[in-house]
């Protein structure tokens, strides 16, 4: 049996399900009718990051090591950016291939750089660029450009939070349509058991125009909500119509998996945690005249989120494609107040990444780290949980936070200790730190601007095929679920230290897949080969990337 999994970045059915219920996506409806469907619940914090590397490796981020895109450099705190190498656990293609099984791998995020499998391995998101080493082997790029006349790593992001969005929604089809065309050549030409395509065009679609599908968004307007409501429709039009072409070209004998690695939501907000640790006194300033003046101009308001505001309002947003986002970024981090101007011997928190994810400045493990391990620590946690539930929003006096995890109450494994330590959940997930910049605004709550759409911690899943139970509503699925429910159905044995269990629930009970599963004691764990590291020109691409979506610090 051949196994299809088809990833939709972002997808939930908060927004594909009255569209599928109303015949709009027709190919989505028929394989739900067919197959067994639901919520499939992600990593947290719902970062595409960790939770793809959850995806095609069954474990959590405490044993494979990657909560997000970004992490304080163990040098210098600096945000540094994660490749492939920072996952530290065997993918679902290592258990395959040492099977006898092939596998194709198209444009799975952070898979740069690309490692040896058989069959071949095609970057996705966080790929540098055109001309990087993004296809193993790697002559199939020659092979793939001959063929498609280009192959598109990434969509292009030209029009993305402009008044053009007709324009930007433009670019995504092309990329949608791009991406099916190499699939589709690939399926036809190459060997392949399990064949894996990810589309990241769904999750830009819904960052950038959440608020004309949502009247209940703060920036709605129904006069534009009108004009392109349609159009957003169409494209999802498209993604549907080019599963069908997908569906064309494998024989019934193939388990079909649509999935995404985490929903969406509104969000409505910036929160400053950075702001907000400086107020509690946990995060502290060097004492220095420049740093001084820095902080001067930061209470008068001269801060990274107004200029942002100002270019746009001048209709500069589009400067953006022109000056490298690196050499802003070092601009921004010398004209405004930022990590460069933070005392970190008196400094006992930081925060770094969209989703509250807060780092402890400990002893003997951050480079210049104060709060002693043992009792400090935890009395350091409980107050930082303490303050955080009684924060409130200063526009509503609502409260702004509704949760706030310890690192060992989400992730357990070997690196725990890459993890951060507290996680603070905005309430109604309606609010997301402000990434580019480390101080971005004076405020401790500002309105959002770009970006009105972002993640949520349930994705969704459709599995159908031979032996799958068809109409089944699954209520307990997790993406750790995949690579063992995968192996299981292909017959492999499913690693023990793998951290989620078969969807049995999903098939018949005369299936072959209700076979007991066969646990194996391989060893999960990487060792860590001796692949060069990205060139500075491939970093500084790849941080324009990062950045220009406001994932990085
Ligand atoms: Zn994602």
């Amino acid at each position: 049996m051949k196994t299809l999994v088809i990833g939709l970045d972002g997808a939930t059915l908060d927004l594909l399900g009255p569209w599928i219920e109303a015949g709009e996506l027709p190919n989505l409806q028929r394989l739900m009718r067919q197959g067994a469907w639901g919520r499939l619940r992600t990593t947290m914090p719902p970062i595409s990051a960790s939770s793809w590397n959850s995806f095609v490796t069954g474990v959590n981020p405490g044993k494979h090591g990657v909560v997000d895109f970004v992490y304080p450099n163990a040098d210098n705190y600096k945000v540094t950016l994660i490749d492939s190498r920072t996952r530290q656990t065997q993918a679902l293609w290592t258990w395959l291939n040492e099977a006898g099984y092939r596998v194709g791998l198209l444009g799975i995020p952070t898979c740069y750089p690309t490692e040896p499998v058989d069959s071949f391995m095609i970057s996705g998101f966080l790929a540098p660029g055109p001309d990087s080493e993004w296809a193993y082997p790697p002559e199939l790029k020659q092979e793939l450009r001959a063929e498609l006349g280009e192959f598109l790593l990434a969509p292009n992001e030209r029009y993305r939070s402009t008044r053009w969005l007709d324009r930007f929604l433009a670019d995504l089809t092309a990329s949608v349509e791009n991406r099916t065309q190499a699939a589709l050549y690939l399926m036809n030409h190459k060997p392949w058991d399990l064949f894996v395509v990810v589309y990241w065009d769904t999750d830009m679609v819904q960052h950038e125009t959440w608020r004309f599908l949502d009247p209940t968004h703060p920036r709605y307007d129904p006069i534009q909500a009108a004009v392109y409501r349609d159009q957003i429709l169409e494209f999802h039009r498209k993604v549907d119509a080019d599963i069908g072409r997908l569906l064309a070209a494998v024989d019934s004998d193939t388990l079909v998996i649509v999935m995404s690695d985490h929903g969406f939501g509104p969000v409505h907000s910036f929160f400053l945690t950075n702001n907000w640790l400086a107020s509690l006194g946990l995060l502290q300033f060097k004492r220095g005249p420049w740093t001084a003046f820095k902080r001067l101009l930061f209470r008068l308001g001269y801060t990274p989120l107004r200029m942002f505001r100002l270019t746009k309002a001048l209709g500069m947003a589009r400067l953006r494609t022109k000056v490298r986002f690196q050499q802003k970024a070092h601009l921004v981090n010398r004209i405004f107040l930022s990590f460069d101007d933070v005392d970190w011997t008196r400094t006992k928190a930081f925060s770094i990444g969209s989703f509250g994810q807060i780092y402890v400045n400990l002893a003997g493990v951050r480079p210049q780290g104060i709060v002693q391990p043992g009792t400090e620590y935890e009395e350091l946690r409980e107050r930082i949980i303490r303050e955080a539930l009684a924060l409130r929003d200063p526009r509503t006096g609502e409260p702004l936070i509704e949760r706030v995890y310890r690192r060992e109450e989400l992730y357990s494994g070997p690196y725990l200790s890459r993890t951060p330590d507290l996680i603070v959940q905005p309430r109604g997930w309606e609010y997301m730190a402000f990434g580019h910049a480390d101080f971005g605004s004076n405020k401790l709550v500002e309105s959002i601007v770009g970006l009105s759409g972002h993640h949520r911690p349930d994705g969704m899943l459709i599995l159908s095929g031979p032996g799958v139970k068809a109409g089944v509503r699954l209520e307990k699925a997790s993406i750790l679920d995949l690579v063992p429910t995968i192996l299981h159905s292909m017959g492999v044995a499913v690693p023990q230290e793998l951290d989620g269990r078969v969807l049995t629930e999903a098939f018949e009970d005369g299936a072959a897949v209700q076979r007991s599963v066969l646990l194996s004691q391989a060893n999960v764990y990487r060792e860590r080969g001796s692949i060069s590291d990205l060139s500075d020109e491939e970093m500084a691409q790849v941080q324009d990337k990062l950045r220009g979506w406001g994932y990085a610090g």
